[in-house]
């Protein structure tokens, strides 16, 4: 049997109120203990908290028998007044009372323990906690309502009918079972491999939701990157100056736009860089620019000196062309930059940041992580745990259409596929894995 444990599950400082919640075997002993006696099951009761002859609060108090309760144990809430005086004495009282202080996400691995959530709605649980944007917290409910486990569920249900088809030509290989048995599971295989293909193209969006669509400005020093990452994050986050190659690392800053989060990087200028720490700058510059979904590339329209030229091997199609400081006298480097963009497939926006701001650059960046990030479909992954398994399935789901000859090998292959599926809602995995995604979570959760 589990111990009792219990937990803060508010933020710690001054507050108007703070929750401290119970899971366990002794949480109504303990909650009996305080309160006096146990108030009606999920109805909320006003009592003093006593111990050791002492009033601690004044308290509304919840009682929540399992198994119908968040962890499916035993729980009781307690609502105190947010001091944290109070929130302190009653800590005392519960560790006192023999309970434990609860390990980071106990809770909702209790939770996943009692077949209240899956793994991956465990995953959104915390998801929630962290959303900073209305996408982030949309796509985690939607998570936690069973969008993702659904979708894995389905596949994993298609392999599990091949297994058996499969199986049976294993286990009766003599037996008058017509010959293509085996070829009887390659239809529903095949569709299904299809399937997992465009859920892997798809794969990252998720990830972007839940970890921010990212933006890289790029261009030659001086072109007016910092001022660009400074108008659109409405504070001073980079360091704004006329000397080139001031920005030596890449700063990230974070914006939401349209309820989606961006991570904004500033990076080094893209130049032939004269010393060994701009060296460095550069190189993270590029590698930053080349992983992210999109670029940003900034030119100064005003300049003659063809410094432009050192960031086009990182521009994609798709990307954005900003002709920068259009207040000023045109040179030459505008309209040489701005025909290469077009002939590239660049988006071109012509501007001025000193005049015009970044309304332009917000306008254009907002349709853009709409257009990426939105779909009616939940996505096949929110974080890499869940796109490596679907390639391990994909993996094996290959190797068993390649197998198909060979039953026993094809039936081993989709038996691993529909495993690593099974991992994402987490029934087949072992402690270690848990860890890892029950540690990620905050004390109370
Ligand atoms: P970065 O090196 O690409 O980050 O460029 P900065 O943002 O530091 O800008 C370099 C210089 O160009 C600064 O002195 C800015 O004030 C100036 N600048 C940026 N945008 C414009 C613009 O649209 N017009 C004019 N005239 N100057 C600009």
């Amino acid at each position: 049997m589990s111990d009792t444990i219990f937990a803060p599950a508010t933020a710690p400082g001054r507050a108007a109120l703070a929750v401290v919640r119970l899971s366990g075997p002794k949480a109504g002993e303990a909650l009996k203990a305080l309160a006096g006696r146990l108030p009606a099951a999920r109805r909320a009761s006003v009592r003093p908290l006593r111990w050791q002859g002492e009033v601690l609060d004044e308290a509304m108090v919840l009682w929540m028998p399992g198994p119908a309760s968040y962890t499916g144990e035993d729980c009781a809430e307690l609502s105190l007044h947010g001091g944290p005086a109070v929130v302190e004495a009653v800590i005392e009282a519960l560790a006192g009372l023999g309970l434990r202080l609860a390990e980071p996400g106990e809770f909702t691995r209790r939770a996943f323990q009692n077949g209240k959530l899956d793994l991956a709605q465990a995953e959104a649980v915390a998801d929630l906690i962290d959303a900073e944007t209305q996408e982030q917290a949309k796509q985690a409910l939607a998570q936690l309502g069973g969008g993702l486990s659904r979708r894995y569920d389905g596949w994993r249900e298609i392999l599990v009918e091949a297994l058996a088809v499969l199986e049976a030509a294993v286990d009766f290989p003599d037996e008058d079972l017509p010959e293509d048995v085996a070829a009887r599971a390659r239809p529903a295989l095949e569709r299904l491999a299809c399937e997992i293909d465009s859920a892997l193209a798809d794969e990252a969006r998720g990830r972007r939701v839940r970890e921010g669509y990212r933006v890289a400005l790029i261009g030659a020093p001086n072109a007016g990157k910092s001022s660009l990452l400074n108008a659109l994050a409405g504070r001073d986050a980079a360091i704004v100056t006329a000397t080139p190659g001031t920005t030596r690392d890449v700063i990230e800053v974070p914006l939401v736009l349209a309820g989606y989060k961006l991570l904004l990087a500033d990076t080094a200028g893209v130049r032939e860089a004269a010393e060994e720490i701009e060296a460095e700058g550069v190189r993270r510059a590029r590698a930053w620019a080349a992983e992210a979904d999109r670029r940003l590339w900034v030119v100064d329209a005003a300049a003659s000196d063809g410094q432009w030229r050192h960031a086009l091997e990182l521009v994609r199609p798709g990307d954005f062309c900003l002709l920068n400081k259009g207040d000023l006298p045109a040179g030459d480097d505008g309209s040489a930059a701005g025909a290469e963009a077009e002939a590239r497939g660049l988006r071109v926006i012509l501007t001025s940041l000193k005049v015009a701001g970044s309304a332009a650059v917000m306008e254009a960046l907002t349709e853009d992580v709409v257009a990426a990030l939105s779909a009616s479909e939940f996505p096949a992954a929110t974080r890499i745990r869940h796109a490596e398994r679907l390639r391990v399935a994909r993996a094996r789901l290959a190797s068993a259409l390649e197998n198909a000859g060979q039953v026993e090998l094809a039936a081993e292959d989709v038996r691993l596929a529909a495993r690593a599926l099974a991992q994402v809602t987490g029934r087949v995995d072992p402690e270690d894995v848990l860890d890892r995604v029950f540690s990620t979570f905050c004390i109370g959760k």
